[in-house]
């Protein structure tokens, strides 16, 4: 089924198909390393893996790019503060970014360019612009996109520039005002900034410029599919079509997905607000990485989401009931046969699953009919009407969920234990959750003693030091589950 996107440059939903009928190429605005991602920039990332893995669910090849922008205003001003070059400064940001990334199991596109390694590409662009008209110098040195030269502009955020001013400048990255101005596209070199010595001058690229250079470079002057965080539809994305269409006379990205917001009581999370959670404050609150990725994806992405604490406990309760409910298919014993109510059900929970997702990657939609087959089927089992062939139905339809949603595997102890560590590297074991720090001061060893010597006391009919042993590893965040093949534990 082919998957129907809105696409803000048309104001429509319209199929999403790779235009050489290989691989859709697609390039997403990667992050400004300059600090820790908050969970309103993974919101994004998140749902850009949600798509792409939807996209290889239902047969279609991806080429995603994701550019690492590793020089910029923010960047440069944080380097200097901290007396260190822009390289080692984003290096350690980098790291952390992708750390993030595998915490909350978003797949790394196929080719992720740093800015950095690609000032040629963009000289080159610049060049390229200056010999069409479309770019100019400055006394400074700097150079500017040239916005008269691009009656076009506008076209994405569906904004009228009609009116604006010929050669009003404006030379920082971001800007959110609604009359337009000629944007840098390469700044001049000032004292102790770093920069490039090329053919249009010493100086650094603008943002902006980085984008439509690297997105060219790895997919071509026309691709399919361009996405981001909503702010970046005006100025950045505008910017890069003006870029890239002013030397191509090309459609730049014939498809446009912006990411909304995830908000804080109704306003924007950001760094500038100070109304943001880093994903490492969140799981040293002992919350776990499945249940961030899943609350982060179940509104769609075409609508805003508010942040919530108890959107993070709801997700928490779904995965636990998921995973429970698998653990029970697959461990439990059915007899041969099929309940045709069951088969039914599995196969209406398919196609449901996969319709809301083509309708513009509802994932809120695509989630509730499985967790519906969850239900029907255990209240099967609860009455013994459920068969072999009901569980071959369903297995499928969990992975089919999975592949997109990807929180069925418990990996959670990992990123729980690394943002400890890192934490007590930071100096920061004060913001841990008291029930977390007492979970992480029982080793693995320790805690198999203990649940061998319960299982020893029990077999003693000693229940009470069981039950004592059971309470203890409690308080601790450690749940023992009795079964037929002995006890099993996890940290909570
Ligand atoms: P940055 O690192 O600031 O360039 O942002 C990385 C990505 O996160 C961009 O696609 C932004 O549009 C996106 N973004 C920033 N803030 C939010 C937010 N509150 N909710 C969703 N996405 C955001
Ligand atoms: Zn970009």
């Amino acid at each position: 089924m082919t998957l129907r996107l809105f696409n803000t440059l048309t104001g429509q939903i319209e199929p999403l198909e790779p235009g050489d009928g290989k691989a859709l190429r697609m390039y997403a605005c990667g992050p400004t390393v300059y600090d820790y991602g908050h969970i309103g920039n993974f919101r994004t990332f998140l749902q850009i893996d949600i798509l792409r893995r939807f996209l290889k669910l239902t047969g279609t090849d991806v080429r995603h790019v994701m550019n690492i922008t590793d020089v910029d205003d923010k960047i440069i001003r944080n380097a200097g503060e901290a007396g260190v070059p822009i390289g080692e400064y984003t290096e350690r940001y980098i790291g952390a970014f992708f750390e993030d990334l595998d915490a909350l199991r978003v797949e790394r596109p196929e080719q992720i360019p740093r800015a950095t390694e690609h000032i040629p590409q963009m000289v080159a662009l610049a060049e390229r612009l200056a010999a069409v008209g479309a770019a100019y110098q400055t006394e400074d040195g700097s150079w500017y996109f040239r916005l008269k030269s691009f009656p076009e502009y506008g076209k994405l955020s569906k904004k009228d520039f009609s009116g604006m001013e010929d050669g009003a400048r404006v030379d920082v990255d971001e800007y959110e005002k609604d009359s337009a101005r000629d944007f840098a596209l390469w700044k001049a070199v000032k004292p102790g900034e770093t920069s490039w010595e090329t053919a249009i001058g010493r100086g650094r690229p603008g943002w902006h410029l980085e984008c439509s250079a690297m997105s060219m470079e790895y997919l071509g002057e026309s691709f399919d599919l361009h996405c981001g965080g909503e702010d970046l539809m005006f100025p950045h994305h505008e910017n890069e079509i003006a870029q890239s269409e002013s030397v191509t006379h090309k459609t730049f990205a014939r498809h446009w997905m912006h990411v909304r917001f995830l908000l804080v009581d109704g306003r924007k999370m950001s760094k500038s607000e100070g109304n943001f959670y880093t994903l490492r404050d969140l799981l040293l609150k002992g919350y776990k990485a499945s249940a961030i990725r899943l609350a982060l994806v179940s509104v769609p992405y075409g609508n805003q989401q508010n942040f919530t604490f108890d959107s993070l406990v709801d997700a928490t309760k779904a995965i636990e009931r998921l995973r429970t409910f698998r653990e029970r298919l697959t461990a439990g014993k059915f007899l041969a046969g099929e309940n045709p109510v069951i088969q039914e059900a599995a196969k209406n929970a398919r196609v449901k699953f996969i319709e809301a997702l083509s309708n513009d990657l509802n994932t809120a939609e695509a989630r509730a009919p499985i967790f519906e087959l969850a239900r029907t089927a255990n209240t099967a089992m609860d009455e013994e009407e459920f068969f072999a062939g009901d569980r071959e139905a369903i297995l499928p339809v969990l992975g089919d969920f999975d592949a997109v949603f990807d929180v069925l595997e418990d990996r959670d102890a990992e990123p729980t234990r690394r943002a400890l560590a890192w934490a007590e590297k930071e100096g920061r074991l004060g913001d841990v959750a008291p029930e977390l720090l007492a979970a992480q001061s029982l080793s693995d060893e320790r805690i198999e003693a203990l649940v061998a010597e319960r299982s020893a006391a029990k077999k003693a009919r000693n229940f009470a030091r069981a039950d004592q042993i059971r309470n203890e590893l409690a308080e601790k965040g450690v749940v023992l589950e009795d079964s037929k093949d002995g006890v099993k534990w996890k940290r909570k």
